[in-house]
């Protein structure tokens, strides 16, 4: 079993990202932006985003965090959508969701600039996606195929299934997965909460993607021998052991499941790293297609 270790492929790819701003700053041009939008004081978005803020300070990014309170009028975070979509020294911006629920998560993503859009949530993007033309990739399915590719994992004609359907990882990784590009070729099995026989389909499997949010879901008798094994979840447990009470876990066991496995990424320091290693690369990417 080889560990997919995503914190040392995402260091790797900062690194690159460093010396890519570097090289700009050298040549007096300008350097990438990015500003996140939280709303409310959920404790799992303050980790992401600033953990988000941390990598743009490690590469040399600019970026600007604007926390609004949990009460923030729909209308108004509108306004600032619209504004950064103007402002032209802002290169990409995100709003972190999950949204209060008195505030529309469609309409925000339907108000962002698809060209700054670096979380790529926006239909133009995710179109953009199903016909394999350029636009900006949702950047946890392009950290996953990212993170198999700098490990040497071939995808062309392998089986895949994709447990869970959201709009943000599942569904478009699914199309990724599918299109006809070195890091696709496979051929995909999307299942979700109605999906009959899982266990059979995933059996078969010689790519599992597990993002349904359910903690250790993914057991060993559902894993076939030399399966490649990739962790999306990320749900906090009760632990008195730890400092803070709480645990990350995976939708995987993954215990029982590693031993049985080809590759498995672990949870934390699996896709996590590679998802904000994928907003990074976005960015840098929105910045050069504006200003070349
Ligand atoms: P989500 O919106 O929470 O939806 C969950 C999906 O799982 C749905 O499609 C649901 O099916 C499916 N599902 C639920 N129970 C199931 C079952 N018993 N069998 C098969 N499918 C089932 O999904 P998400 O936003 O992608 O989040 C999933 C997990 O990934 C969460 O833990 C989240 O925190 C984590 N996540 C991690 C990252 C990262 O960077 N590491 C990024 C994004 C999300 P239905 O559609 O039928 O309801």
């Amino acid at each position: 079993m080889k560990l997919l270790d995503g914190k040392a492929t995402a260091a790797a790819i900062r690194e690159e990202l460093k010396q890519a701003v570097d090289q700009r700053k050298k040549e007096g041009k300008k350097i990438p932006h990015l500003v996140a939008i939280l709303v409310g004081n959920d404790g799992g978005s303050l980790t992401y985003v600033n953990a988000k803020v941390k990598a743009c300070e490690e590469i040399g990014f600019e970026s600007t965090l604007i926390h609004y309170d949990e009460d923030i009028s729909e209308q108004e975070l509108l306004n600032k959508i619209l504004e950064l979509n103007e402002d032209d020294n802002i290169d990409g911006f995100i709003v972190q969701l999950p949204l209060p629920k008195h505030i529309d998560e469609l309409k925000i993503t339907l108000a962002i600039n698809p060209l700054k859009d670096v979380d790529g949530f926006h239909p133009e993007n995710l179109g953009k996606m199903m016909l394999n033309l350029p636009g900006f990739l949702p950047a946890t399915p392009a950290g996953i195929l990212e993170l198999m590719k700098r490990n040497g994992i071939e995808t062309e004609g392998k089986d895949c299934v994709v447990i869970g359907r959201s709009n943000i990882v599942g569904m478009p990784l699914s199309v990724m997965l599918s299109r006809n590009t070195p890091t696709g070729n496979c051929t995909v099995t999307l299942t979700h909460s109605r999906t009959k026989k899982l266990k059979e389909k995933v059996l078969n499997a010689d790519i599992v993607i597990a993002a349904i949010g359910k903690p250790g879901f993914v057991t060993a008798d559902m894993v076939k021998e030399g399966a490649i094994v990739i962790d999306v979840g990320t749900t906090r447990v009760p632990d008195s052991s730890k400092k803070r009470g709480w645990a990350l876990k995976g939708d995987v066991d993954f215990e029982n499941v590693a031993p049985k496995c080809a590759y498995i990424t672990p949870v934390p320091g699996g896709v996590g790293p590679m998802t904000i290693a994928s907003l990074m690369i976005n960015t840098l990417r929105s910045m050069e297609l504006r200003r070349k």
